[in-house]
C-alpha cells in the first residue's frame, strides 16, 4: 500500500449529479484536501442497461461547477488509469483466476429462471432468499455436461461458512455481519463482465485507495467486499458510510419529489451560487460544532473531520438552503448577481438578447433593487414582474386603500408633477414627491402608500424612488391615467 492518502468518488454514470452523489464526492474531496492526499473520480460504467451516454460529462460538469476538483480521472488521466471500468476489464482476469484456483470461487451454471424459482420457493417458506449452493461442488463431469447443454457459467464467490465479518466504520463504529446470512454471490456474469462488488474491490486495490467514503446503501456490500479482499490476500481500505438524506418530511428522498431541487445542474440553471451549495451540502450530516453555519471552502477543508459526521440521517431543508444562498447573494458583488440574473430575465422574454447601454444600466439598477431579497437568481423574474406588465390590477387590500378619500388628490397632483418634471431620475423623485406634499398637505404614509399601491399594486416593496424611476415616466403616467 502506498503511504499517500487516496480517496475516490466512483459514480455509475447513469444521469445527472444528484445531491447525494455530490455529498459523497464533497466529503471525499474535503478530506483529501485536508490531508494533502489525492481525490480520484472514476466511473463504474459496466452496467450497460443503466448507461447514459452523457453520464460521465454530467457528473464531471456538476463537480466542476461546485468547485470540487479532482487529481485523477478520465479527463486529466493519472498513473492509476484507466478511470472507466469498461476500460479496465482486462485487469481483473488474474484475480478471477486466483480465486478459482484456490477454490474461493466457482463456476455456476444455474440459469436466471432457476435462480428465480429457487428464490420464490424460499420466500414461500418464509426464508430470506440466498443462493442454495447447487453448483458449489460440481465434479468435472457434471460441469462438462452442463456446458454441453450450452449453458454459460457465471462465477460465484464461495462465502466462508459460519464467520463473523467485522470492521470499524469511520462513521458508524463497530459493524459486523454473519457470513451465513450471505449466499454465494456472482462476481462475474456469464458475459464475462464483473459485478459491482468484485470490480470495486479490485479498482480500490489497484488504485491504492486508503479510505472508501460512500453512501450507507453500500453498508451491506462491505462484508462481501471484505471477504474477497481476504480471499485474495489483499489489504482492504478503511470504510466510512454516510447516512441517508431524508426529504423535509423525513421520508427517504425520492428522485420524483419535486419539493426539493435534487440535481446540481438544476441549481446551476436556477442561478444558485456554487459556494452556497457546497456549504449547504457539507452540513448534510456533518457539523463542526458551534453556531456558525456559513463556511468558505477553505474553512470546510480546514475543519472537516469524519469524527463529526453523524450516524443519523441528514434532513434536507430547502428553506435553509434558500436562506443560505440568499446570505451568499447578499455578500456577493452586484456585478456577479447581474451576470446570473440577466440571462434569467432574457430567457423569460423580459429583456432583449442584445442590450444597449441604457437598457443594461436600467437592468443593473433593477437587479440591484432586488438583490438582497433573492434566494436564487431565477426569482428575479417573478419579483420584478411589476416592471414589465402592461396594465395594473389591484387586490382587495389595494382597492380599499385606493378608495380612501385623500387618494385622488394625491394621485392627481403626483400625475401633474410627473408630467411637468424637467427630468425623470431617481433623485428627482424626491423633489417631485415633496411638491405633491406641499400641494396636497399629505405626507408620510398618506402620501407614499397611494403612490406605491397605484403604481405597483403592492403594499410593500423596494425603495420607492428607485421603483418610480425604473418604472419610467411612460408606464407611470399610463397607470395613473388608467386609475384616475
Ligand atoms: N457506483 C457505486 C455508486 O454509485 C459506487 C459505490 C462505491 O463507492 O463503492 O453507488
Amino acid at each position: 500500500m502506498s503511504t499517500s492518502f487516496r480517496v475516490r468518488y466512483a459514480p455509475s454514470p447513469t444521469g445527472h449529479l444528484h445531491i447525494g452523489g455530490a455529498r459523497t464526492a464533497l466529503f471525499n474531496y474535503l478530506l483529501a484536501r485536508k490531508q494533502g492526499g489525492s481525490f480520484i473520480v472514476r466511473f463504474e460504467d459496466t452496467d450497460q442497461s443503466r448507461h447514459v451516454e452523457s453520464g460521465i460529462d454530467n457528473q464531471l460538469d456538476g463537480l466542476r461547477w461546485l468547485g470540487v476538483d479532482w487529481d485523477e480521472s478520465v479527463d486529466v488521466g493519472g498513473s492509476y488509469g484507466p478511470y472507466r471500468q469498461t476500460e479496465r476489464l482486462g485487469l481483473y482476469q488474474p484475480f478471477i483466476d486466483q480465486l478459482l484456483a484456490a477454490g474461493n470461487a466457482y463456476r455456476c451454471y444455474c440459469t436466471e429462471a432457476e435462480i428465480e424459482a429457487e428464490r420464490a420457493e424460499q420466500e414461500a417458506r418464509g426464508e430470506t432468499p440466498k443462493y442454495a449452493g447447487k453448483c458449489r461442488s460440481l465434479t468435472e463431469d457434471e460441469r462438462r455436461e452442463l456446458e454441453a447443454q450450452g449453458r454459460k457459467p457465471s462465477i460465484r464467490f464461495r462465502v466462508p461458512e459460519n464467520r463473523i465479518v467485522a470492521f470499524e466504520d469511520r462513521v458508524r463504529g463497530h459493524v459486523e455481519f454473519e457470513s451465513d446470512g450471505i449466499g454465494d454471490f456472482i462476481i462475474v456474469r456469464p458475459d464475462g463482465i464483473p459485478t459491482y462488488n468484485f470490480a470495486v474491490i479490485l479498482d480500490d486495490h489497484l488504485m491504492d485507495i486508503s479510505l472508501v467514503i460512500r453512501g450507507e446503501e453500500h453498508l451491506s456490500n462491505t462484508p462481501r467486499q471484505l471477504m474477497m479482499y481476504e480471499a485474495l490476500g489483499l489489504q482492504a481500505p478503511e470504510f466510512a458510510h454516510l447516512s441517508i438524506i431524508l426529504n423535509p418530511d423525513r421520508k427517504k428522498m425520492s428522485k420524483r419529489d419535486e419539493s426539493i431541487v435534487q440535481f446540481i445542474a438544476q441549481y446551476n440553471s436556477l442561478g444558485y451560487l456554487p459556494e452556497a451549495i457546497v456549504n449547504f451540502i457539507a452540513l448534510l450530516g456533518w457539523s463542526p460544532g458551534g453556531e456558525e453555519e456559513i463556511f468558505t471552502k477553505e474553512e470546510l477543508i480546514a475543519q472537516f473531520d469524519l469524527s463529526r459526521v453523524s450516524k443519523s440521517p441528514a434532513v434536507f431543508d430547502m428553506d435553509k438552503l434558500n436562506w443560505m444562498n440568499n446570505a451568499y447573494i447578499k455578500k456577493a458583488d452586484l456585478s456577479r448577481i447581474v451576470d446570473l440574473c440577466l440571462p434569467q430575465l432574457q430567457k423569460a422574454g423580459r429583456l432583449p438578447e442584445q442590450l444597449d447601454e441604457a437598457q443594461r444600466e436600467w437592468a443593473v439598477k433593477l437587479i440591484g433593487l432586488y438583490k438582497e431579497q433573492l434566494n436564487f437568481a431565477a426569482e428575479i423574474v417573478d419579483k420584478s414582474e411589476l416592471f414589465f406588465r402592461d396594465g395594473q390590477e389591484y387586490d382587495e387590500e389595494g382597492r380599499a386603500l385606493l378608495a380612501e378619500e385623500h387618494v385622488h388628490a394625491v394621485l392627481s397632483s403626483f400625475k401633474n408633477q410627473v408630467e411637468q418634471a424637467a427630468d425623470y431620475t431617481t433623485d428627482s423623485m424626491k423633489a417631485l414627491l415633496k411638491a405633491v406634499q406641499q400641494e396636497t398637505g399629505y405626507k408620510g404614509k398618506q402620501l407614499f402608500m397611494p403612490v406605491r399601491v397605484a403604481l405597483t399594486g403592492q403594499m410593500h416593496g423596494p425603495d420607492l424612488n428607485e421603483t418610480l424611476y425604473l418604472l419610467g415616466r411612460g408606464r407611470v403616467l399610463a397607470r395613473l391615467a388608467n386609475l384616475l
